[in-house]
């Protein structure tokens, strides 16, 4: 007993200890989490890890999760993207309940707030351009300037800023800025922007406002407003948190929150940036914001990955203060592990050629029981159909074998999984040399799969009946950055794409079991990985498969 909690104590993240310490010494009763997201994109992997942190952290020490559009900026937001987020964070297991909200359903509260530090002459509106605060502000080395317009007086300031409110300046023309110190060695502090002019239409509010706040302002504010406890966000706020504390501070919040940066996930050799997957969108280099070869959360659901194989990948990468990243594999290895003992595993032929048991009764069909999972009995068992005309992988023949081949070639018996033992005769060929049918002979006895005998066999190949067959397309990935290149050219920035990304396999046969597959269901494919049925383009009859993932992997668990 003592020894298990003594482990739990050293597994705890950080976050978790400034969580505990601070319900230990009573700052609050309960702890409140959020996850913020800008409706500007759709989520990814990365955002999958703040989400399930979160919440996470909500559920562990039951405190409240809050959902909340940071809806404040209203050039880039649309309302498409506050679905496809929602939609994804619900998939991923996150439950926000009833705690709903918009960020720009504050506007009031945040002109409010502006108005308080204007009275309590902690912000005045500037009249230089961008271009002038950009001089004025100073470098990490040289103390800015003050702004010429910083002494206003608190009812010229109250004036103007309400002015700027009515629409009576055009964009640009003014700003209103926090008064703090033009000489902080953080530039953040060194009076910033916290509101500006904009005529422009919001998603939310419409024409209604002509100001925006801005996001160092808002977000302090929006987390106040929702009683959030422990606002976390990414390491690039850090050097704004003294920002972030001035602003609750100064607004005398009774309960003000605290932010506290961790570590962005960070995958090897794929594109997580919303920018970055936005632009091959927009390029047409993907098909949309679900293309199986991003990991956006729709495209990794699309895929064929599970929440809990997400869910499982984002506890091992842990909590850090320190950038690293993430290898790919450690992904793949994630959804093998889920799927290993959910997925029933079928038998589907990529590259197909035909089989030939010359031996078998003609024009007849056999139903031989099949386990559905060998390491899950509960998976049940099926009928799979066998018949004197099979097909088999291409590769799974060989008329003069390499060194070490144990699969088909004449005179060598294999084990047709789940059948028979078959011995090859030969094969016949086109004019061009290429194998187009393979004869065999069966042995009855060896019903099953097992030899009647003791006789062993090498090797053991997976098989559809020709009669019964169904006409499968399989889609293959690749990663869709040149995984030697890097994923970003040196040069110039740009995406350095691998051409071979996408490989369209028609033609596979499949047993006619997969051809009733539905949306977003998986199998394995024996020896050729996991797939998922294609929720835009399978259709009963006519699958199409997205492989997940292949079989092997180099990558093991530390
Ligand atoms: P991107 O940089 O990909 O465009 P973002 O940070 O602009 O993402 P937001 O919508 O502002 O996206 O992010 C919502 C939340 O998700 C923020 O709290 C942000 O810190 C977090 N987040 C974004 N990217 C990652 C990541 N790679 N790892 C962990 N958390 C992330
Ligand atoms: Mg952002």
């Amino acid at each position: 007993m003592e020894k298990e909690t003594a482990k739990e104590t050293v597994s705890k993240n950080f976050i978790e200890q400034i969580i505990e310490k601070d319900l230990a010494e009573g700052k609050y009763d309960e702890i409140c989490t959020r996850f913020p997201p800008e409706p500007n994109g759709y989520l990814h992997i990365g955002h999958a890890k703040s989400i399930l942190l979160n919440y996470g952290l909500a559920q562990k020490y039951h405190g409240k999760f809050n959902m909340r559009f940071d809806d404040t900026n209203p050039t880039k937001e649309k309302v498409e993207f506050v679905e496809s987020i929602k939609k994804d964070i619900q998939w991923l297991g996150a439950d926000w309940e009833d705690r709903l909200y918009f960020a720009s359903n504050y506007f009031e509260q945040m002109y409010e707030a502006a108005v308080k530090l204007i009275k309590k002459g902690k912000a005045f509106v500037c009249d230089l351009t961008a271009e002038e605060i950009r001089e004025y502000r100073g470098t990490l080395t040289e103390p800015g300037k003050e702004s010429p317009y910083r002494n206003r007086s608190v009812e010229e300031n109250l004036e103007l800023f309400e002015k700027m409110k009515n629409g009576e300046f055009k964009d640009g023309s003014k700003v209103l800025r926090a008064k703090i110190d033009m000489a902080s060695p953080n530039i953040n502090m060194r009076d910033p922007v916290i509101y500006r002019v904009a005529h422009m239409t919001h998603h939310n509010t419409g024409d209604k406002w002509c100001i925006y706040p801005m996001y160092d302002f808002a977000h302090p504010i929006e987390d106040a407003i929702e009683g959030v406890t422990h606002s976390i966000c990414t390491l690039e706020f850090e050097d704004h948190r003294p920002l972030y504390d001035w602003v609750v501070q100064e607004l005398e919040y009774v309960h003000p929150p605290k932010q506290i940066e961790f570590a962005k996930l960070y995958l090897t050799n794929v594109v997580t940036g919303k920018r970055y997957i936005k632009k091959l969108v927009e390029d047409g280099i993907v098909d949309g914001w679900d293309d199986p070869r991003l990991v956006s959360i729709a495209a990794l659901r699309r895929r064929g990955f599970t929440p809990e194989s997400i869910q499982k990948f984002v506890e091992l990468c842990g909590v850090s203060k320190a950038n690293s990243s993430v290898d790919y594999a450690m992904l793949e290895y994630c959804i093998r592990e889920d799927l290993k003992m959910k997925a029933p595993r079928m038998m589907a032929v990529l590259d197909p050629v035909k089989l030939v048991i010359d031996n078998y009764p003609e024009g007849e069909i056999e139903y031989l029981e099949v386990p559905n999972n060998m390491e899950n009995p509960e998976l049940g068992t099926r009928q799979v159909p066998f018949g004197r005309e099979l097909y088999i992988e291409r590769e799974d023949f060989m008329e003069v074998p390499i060194k070490k081949y144990k699969r088909l070639y004449p005179e060598n018996e294999v084990r047709l999984m789940n059948a028979y033992f078959v011995t090859c005769t030969g094969c016949e060929k086109d004019e061009e040399g290429n194998v187009t049918v393979i004869h065999c002979t069966y042995d009855p006895a060896s019903k099953g799969g097992n030899s009647p005998d003791g006789r062993k066999v090498k090797g053991t190949i997976h098989w559809v009946c020709a009669e019964t067959a169904v006409e499968a397309e399989c889609r293959l990935y690749e990663n869709i950055v040149d995984e030697e290149k890097g994923v970003y050219n040196k040069e110039d920035g740009s995406l350095n794409l691998n051409p071979n990304s996408l490989t369209v396999v028609k033609g596979c046969l499949v047993e006619p079991e997969l051809g009733k597959a539905e949306s977003y269901d998986r199998f394995q494919f024996v020896r050729n990985g996991f797939f998922c049925a294609d929720c835009h383009d399978s259709k009963p009859g006519a699958p199409v498969f997205n492989r997940i993932v292949s079989l092997k992997s180099s990558f093991k668990l530390k």
